[in-house]
């Protein structure tokens, strides 16, 4: 028999997530799904949080449409339709102060803290952690301007990657590194008091590397994911005007962060999305904004674009016909963009035929936009056991300190495996650390 609580006929039961319609990345795959895995976090409302909802930071972008929304209308391709069509409850939502995407996980997450009655403090950067004969003990905090101890019986690190530290974003990802996406705050303080307590960090040159797009957010340039690249009349070519990667795959970063073997250096950086007229004329939303500084070029000829981005002509020239033949049949027989059911579903145009993600590059005038290592997050740090313990370089557990999140050396590394692959693990490994520390 069920307890009281969970007498679900007498209680208003509303969903957390709701599931859409974006395919696995891998959906081929054993195992794979064309749909239904993927769910998008419900629409929350941030009153319920009272007081502390001001302290909610606010989205880069602030359309309250919610992931799944995104994907099921093909937003991407066509927003004035998505809009259309959602403008009702996006308006509701709006009115009612219901949030969505990661904002609603916030929100969830701090109503969830405030209802067990959690002290949270804001303006509270954790300096250094304190040890009692190897034994973790307690951590110090500069809060307010104040330092101050707390001890406690266990800490759990959860600070994030490191992606604002420029020094050692120097030293882990060799090469220009612009238009971060994450909070600025993240500047890799848990690797460092983990490193410094004993624990071994690996994993740090993993990353969720994205191609993104600048907008302006708290007076500074960031990262904002994009999905441009991924439409017909576009694609994406290094120095030499060569593609190198499947566009439109999830895990595009991969080629992003690979390196030359003797250098150390990026292999395709400086990248460059280039689009033709047809692209400006059907995806004017998505062309890069001149408003950006470096951001934005146009040329009436292709030749004419490789020399204003010190691309290399012929070969830009050569590419982009090439591409247009792929185009032509609906097959990309370089790097097969298209050809998975992610590749045909995802942020593509399905009115496009006969590929709804490849389309001819041919017509002026053409544009280019720098295609930057963009990072949403690194995912090294501490390594961990299955209990979330921070472990020494001889695998012993260094007593009372845990890890969860991008701070911890990362379970799964650069490659996704779908649109939670760094939130899955990070909220799985905070609820395992927190279960543990409390247990013990
Ligand atoms: C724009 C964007 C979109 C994303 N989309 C997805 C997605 O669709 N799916 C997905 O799975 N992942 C996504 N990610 C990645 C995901 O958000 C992160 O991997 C995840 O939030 C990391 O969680 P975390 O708790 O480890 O760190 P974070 O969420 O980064 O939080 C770390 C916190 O620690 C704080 N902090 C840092 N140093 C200190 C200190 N010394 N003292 C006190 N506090 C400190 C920081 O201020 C920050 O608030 C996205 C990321 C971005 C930026």
């Amino acid at each position: 028999m069920l307890p009281k609580c969970c007498n679900l006929s007498k209680r208003t039961v509303r969903p957390v997530s709701t599931p859409n319609l974006d395919p696995d990345p891998y959906a081929e795959a054993l195992g794979g799904m064309a749909f239904g895995r993927n769910v998008s976090a419900a629409p929350i409302r941030i009153g319920m949080l009272g007081t502390w909802a001001k302290k909610v930071r606010r989205p880069t972008v602030d359309v309250r449409i919610n992931y799944g929304e995104v994907i099921d209308t093909h937003f991407f391709s066509n927003p004035k339709k998505g809009m259309r069509r959602l403008l009702p409850r996006l308006l509701w939502r709006k009115l009612m102060g219901r949030h969505v995407r990661g904002n609603a996980l916030t929100i969830g997450l701090l109503k969830g803290c405030l209802d067990k009655g959690v002290e949270i403090w804001t303006e509270a950067s954790a300096r250094k952690l304190c040890q009692d004969d190897g034994r973790v003990t307690g951590i110090e905090v500069d809060h307010d301007g104040e330092v101050k101890t707390i001890a406690a019986g266990s800490v759990i690190l959860a600070s994030g990657g490191f992606e604002w530290n420029p020094e050692m974003m120097a030293e882990h990802f060799p090469g220009p590194v612009e238009w971060t996406a994450s909070p600025s705050t993240n500047t890799g303080d848990g690797q460092r008091m983990a490193a410094d307590a004993g624990a071994q960090l690996d994993r740090m040159d993993q990353a969720l590397i994205m191609g993104t797009t600048p907008v302006t957010y708290e007076g500074r340039i960031q990262g904002q994911p994009a999905a441009d690249y991924f439409l017909p009349h576009t694609m994406i070519v290094n120095r030499h005007g060569k593609r190198f990667v499947n566009e439109k795959q999830m895990n595009i970063g991969l080629a992003f962060s690979e390196r030359d073997p003797e250098t150390g250096t990026p292999r395709h950086l400086p990248a460059w999305r280039i689009y033709d007229g047809q692209y400006a004329a059907k995806y004017p939303h998505a062309l890069p904004k001149a408003s950006v500084p470096g951001n934005h070029f146009r040329a009436d000829t292709l030749a004419e674009l490789a020399r204003q981005i010190d691309v290399d002509a012929d070969g830009l020239v050569e590419t982009a016909k090439r591409f247009s033949e792929f185009a032509r049949t609906g097959t990309d027989e370089d790097f097969g963009r298209g050809g998975s059911i992610w590749d045909r579903n995802r942020a593509a145009d399905p009115t496009h035929k006969p590929s709804p993600t490849l389309g001819t590059i041919d017509k002026p005038p053409f544009y280019a936009m720098p295609f930057k290592a963009s990072f949403l997050g690194t995912k090294g740090g501490a390594r961990t056991n299955e209990r979330g313990q921070c472990l020494r370089a001889d695998g012993t557990a260094i007593p009372g300190l845990y890890a969860a999140g991008n701070v911890m050396a990362n379970s799964f590394g650069s490659r996704g495996v779908g649109a939670g692959t760094t939130l899955g693990p990070c909220l799985t490994w905070g609820y395992i650390a927190g279960m543990d520390a409390a247990a013990t």
